[in-house]
């Protein structure tokens, strides 16, 4: 192949990848992987799915267009299982979300249970960060400051278990859906919401400059060694 032709192949290829990240998902596009499932390419993250919950696809993709994009960061995979498991809606494996059945539900209730289960994905991605400790500490006291319950559910895990994981995935999902109603309600898990993005997003953007330096570092690196051998060579200084 000449250059000619290897140039004009990479820029179809290019135009191809742009046309495939487009806002509405290319259901086409899609494969079907050896466990029966299809798997949809998101940004960032895959969609995994049947032919049963295909139209679920671009509804998850709009729930999620909510999301500040450090949210999202964690998420690697989401599975839509057509099989009910037992009550069960969601759950939330490491970087993975799996939904049972998802068609069942309503729209609202759908948008919900994604965004309960994204607030799990960014608690532990912000866990691995150190934003956040195992035990939420200092989010429980955001809880005990408001001094109210999201759901019944979250109140179980508090109350019995004293665990805040199920809350703060509640008050992630509340917050999304209507801000102004739920910093009302919740003026102090709002305002600790609202710093842990500030610093999720401060952490990124050191890390970044690091990188950058870091690059820079190995760009300098190579304008010395470029020099040297053109010394050694004796073209004369740079
Ligand atoms: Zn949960």
């Amino acid at each position: 192949m000449n250059i000619v032709k290897m140039l004009i192949f990479i820029l179809v290829l290019i135009l191809m990848c742009g046309s495939v990240k487009a806002n509405e998902i290319s259901v086409e596009s899609s494969v079907q992987n050896e466990l029966g499932f299809f798997l949809c390419l998101e940004d960032g993250f895959s969609i995994k799915y049947t032919a049963v919950n295909k139209k679920s696809v671009n509804k998850i993709s709009k729930y999620l267009s909510i999301l500040p994009a450090e949210m999202k960061k964690g998420i690697e995979e989401i599975v839509l299982n057509p099989e009910k498991n037992g009550n069960v809606a969601g759950i939330t494996k490491n970087e993975v979300i799996y939904l049972y059945d998802y068609e069942q539900y309503d729209a609202s209730t759908q948008k919900y249970i994604i965004l309960h289960e994204v607030g799990h994905i960014w608690g532990n991605h912000l866990i691995s960060m150190k934003l956040l400790d195992y035990e939420y500490t200092d989010y429980s006291e955001a809880v005990k400051k408001d001094n109210n319950y999201i759901t019944e559910y979250s109140r179980k895990y508090i109350v019995n278990k004293q665990r805040y994981s199920e809350d703060f995935a509640d008050a992630v999902a509340e917050y999304l859906l209507n801000k102004d109603k739920f910093t009302k309600k919740y003026e102090n898990r709002a305002k600790y919401i609202e710093d842990l993005v500030k610093s999720h997003k401060e952490i990124e953007r050191k890390e970044f400059i690091e990188c950058m330096k870091e690059k820079c570092k190995f760009l300098e690196y190579l304008a010395n060694r470029i020099c040297q051998m053109v010394k050694m060579k004796g073209i004369g200084n740079l």
